[in-house]
């Protein structure tokens, strides 16, 4: 809300930064995607040593990032992980247009943005509302992912040390709002 109305909370980085050499202790750690206007910090009014950041495009997974992850469940004990898209996503956008690109490590994002084009478009999305279905059905997705291949996240989960929160980021409102909800 004070990202949103732009009354950003005052804070001493000195003195921060100082306390800080001596140790981090996250609140909650992010998935976030890589895209410029979406840097988590600023947009939940964070500072240094509140947020452990995992950030790729269109926030998909691989072992290192998941590692990422599992460390700030594991080790620094995060109650909390969020899963934090964003509408008008580039990566979803691309997966949606151009399925078949090959540049570079490029076509690894998209690949794993796929199965989410597919299943948006066979429940008859188009245009801008297949990037949108698309993007809520890969974050779903994340979650599930995460939750099957990590055993830590998913034991964190059960023993009720760690809530999961899947969320997407409105840019012209500049609002996070849950997505849990709509599935
Ligand atoms: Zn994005």
């Amino acid at each position: 809300m004070r990202f949103v109305q732009g009354l950003f909370q005052g804070r001493n980085l000195l003195d921060l930064r100082r306390t800080l050499a001596k140790g981090q202790q996250p609140g909650a750690a992010v998935l976030s995607c890589s895209d410029s206007r979406v840097p988590a910090e600023i947009i939940f009014d964070q500072s240094l040593g509140d947020l452990f950041v995992v950030r790729t495009a269109g926030l998909v997974l691989d072992p290192t990032s998941i590692g990422s992850l599992e460390y700030a469940v594991a080790h620094l004990h995060v109650p909390l992980l969020v899963i934090k898209g964003h509408e008008s996503c580039g990566a979803v956008t691309a997966a949606v247009e151009h399925p078949e690109a090959t540049e570079g490590h490029i076509g690894a994002i998209i690949a794993q943005i796929s199965p989410a084009v597919a299943q948006a478009r066979q429940a008859g999305n188009h245009g801008h509302d297949l990037v949108e279905a698309t993007t809520d059905l890969h974050l779903k997705y994340l979650e599930e992912t995460l939750l099957r291949v990590s055993p830590i996240i998913r034991e964190a989960v059960d023993a009720g040390r760690l809530e999961v929160v899947v969320a997407k980021y409105f840019l012209h409102a500049g609002q996070v709002q849950p997505l849990t909800s709509t599935f």
